[in-house]
């Protein structure tokens, strides 16, 4: 792998009050371990990882602070200091993110979107009141997530 992975901090590997005060350059949140597992797997095969974060982006003092808690946050959750950078580059082949909303490429669809479209041609297809009671949780909550972020979608289940 000559690319590299990136990893939004707040909400996405660690913890995040969304909508809440910034808690200054010292804090960061409780790591999020399904994300920080990602991390660990690619690091594991040989990968590269770097934390994608805009607190480093001002380069001023509170972003050294910033870059210091985070540095001491991955070797805390992550067991290695990871690189942190504000920038994309062309080596970064995949972003995980906890605001981005991922189209596809040049067509300008939203993800979600296609999904929402494929989960109601699913119901239709099935007896929706037949569905196993996890897959119908998994669709209302997908469903929901969509919702919460002010997507258009319509509720099909
Ligand atoms: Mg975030």
């Amino acid at each position: 792998m000559t690319g590299w992975v990136g990893f939004d901090l707040d909400g996405t590997l660690a913890e995040y009050d969304v909508g809440g005060p910034y808690m200054g350059p010292r804090s960061v949140g409780r790591p999020i371990k399904p994300v920080v597992d990602v991390v660990r797997s690619i690091l594991a095969k040989g990968g590269r990882v770097k934390i994608l974060t805009a607190r480093v982006s001002s380069g001023g003092e509170d972003a050294a602070t910033a870059r210091k808690t985070i540095e001491a946050w991955c070797v805390e959750n992550i067991g290695e200091v990871l690189p942190i950078t504000s920038e994309k580059d062309y080596r970064m082949i995949e972003l995980w993110d906890d605001r981005a909303v991922q189209v596809l490429p040049n067509e300008g669809l939203p993800i979600q979107d296609v999904l929402v479209d494929a989960l109601k041609l699913l119901v239709e297809t099935l007896d929706s009141g037949n569905l196993p009671s996890g897959l119908r949780y998994n669709i209302e909550s997908f469903i929901d997530g969509c919702r919460d972020r002010n997507l258009t979608v319509k509720k099909v289940v």
